[in-house]
């Protein structure tokens, strides 16, 4: 693999200072396929709409996205699943800056889901019994607009092998801990080489008896799924586990499903959450048609969010009574196994509470 030119890396702008160092190391050993679909991400507003060959006027409320913590950021596969032309399209609504995010509303605040509270290490958030989340990186792969972790402060968490240790030594003793989600960020957006340390080390954990992998980067940078990353996970003495993330049925198109069959056929449980969002999958067909799509590829429904109240996102709101009633409709028109459930995290309880 020809290693990738830092010429092309000087306008990647990560979401954490941490996930910028990844990068580059990254950088200096050689980049793979995926380090460089990800360099060729969109990251600018005019580009985004010029490819969608849309004009400003046709959608007058986006901005330039260019805030310094939370920039635009589109890879091109998810890109070539939108439908050019369409200033509605679902996919385009979950990643274009508009104004609205800059409007502030009551009840939307910085830390929504009581993270801060829930950290017992560096790295480390346990909410619920017998599961620990660690925040692998602060980056991702795309910038969805309505992201709960978007003001997150990632930089106060670890970036090295050796930060690791103050978590992993609480997940050692712990021994009522059986399960370990990597999330983020987007823990897929560590190298194979650098998920491999980490993985390796909670899989050493005898007490340990599943790893969960948190990652859009099926769903938004198929390319990700390499067979580093399978060989990885075959050698796991726990079982893995992962829960992509897509929001809508276009989203399950080409490379995508492509890659969700193949991670399927490998064995891999695949589950998905999705979030329920205005203007984009917040009627009944949209989610029975996300059911569908998924079910079709053997990827399980698992949880349907209610939007986390995080500072820009007001208007991506549905109300609750709105939630419930899709719900129902997907009950009269899909198996059981097809409808997720309808959760909401609120801060302090003992699991995702169900509406
Ligand atoms: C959502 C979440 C989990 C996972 O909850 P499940 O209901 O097991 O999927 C675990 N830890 C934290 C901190 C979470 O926010
Ligand atoms: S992939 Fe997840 S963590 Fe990353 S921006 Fe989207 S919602 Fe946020």
């Amino acid at each position: 693999m020809s290693p990738l030119p830092h010429a092309k890396l000087a306008n990647y702008q990560p979401a954490g200072e941490g996930a910028e160092r990844v990068t580059t190391e990254e950088a200096d050993s050689g980049a793979t396929s995926w380090q460089r679909d990800l360099a060729g991400a969109i990251r600018r507003t005019d580009d985004l709409l010029a490819q969608l060959r849309l004009t400003p006027a046709d959608v007058p409320e986006a901005v330039s996205g260019s805030d310094i913590n939370f920039p635009l950021l589109v890879p091109q596969s998810y890109l070539r699943r939108m439908t050019a032309g369409d200033p509605r399209d679902p996919l385009l609504r979950q990643v274009l800056p508009v104004n609205d995010e800059h409007h502030d509303a009551a009840g939307f605040v910085l830390d929504a889901v009581g993270d801060q509270d829930a950290r017992t290490a560096p790295g480390l958030l346990q909410k619920y019994h017998g599961r620990a989340l660690l925040m692998t990186t602060g980056s991702c792969a795309i910038h969805c607009r309505y992201c709960f972790r978007r003001e997150y402060p990632y930089q106060q968490e670890p970036k090295r092998r050796n930060d690791w240790n103050d978590a992993i030594d609480a997940l050692t003793q712990d021994t009522s801990i059986s399960e370990v989600i990597l999330s983020g960020g987007d823990p897929l957006m560590l190298s194979d080489t650098r998920l491999e340390q980490l993985v390796s080390r909670v899989d050493a954990i005898s007490h340990i008896r599943r790893i969960r992998f948190h990652t859009r980067l099926p769903i938004v940078l198929p390319s990700r799924i390499t067979s580093e990353f399978r060989s990885l996970c075959s050698r796991m003495r726990s079982q893995p586990i992962m829960v992509v993330h897509a929001n809508h049925a276009n989203e399950i198109a080409s490379d995508c499903q492509e890659t969700l069959r193949e991670l399927v056929c490998w064995g891999m449980p695949v589950l998905n959450q999705s979030v329920l969002l205005k203007g984009i999958n917040d009627t009944a067909a949209d989610q029975i048609n996300l059911s569908r799509s998924l079910i079709d590829i053997g990827v399980m429904p698992y949880y349907l969010h209610q939007l986390d109240r995080v500072r820009g996102t007001a208007h991506f709101e549905v109300p609750v009574e709105i939630g419930r009633h899709i719900i129902q409709q997907m009950r009269t028109e899909l198996p059981g196994y097809a409808v997720p459930q309808l959760v909401q995290e609120i801060p302090g309880e003992l699991s995702k509470t169900p509406l």
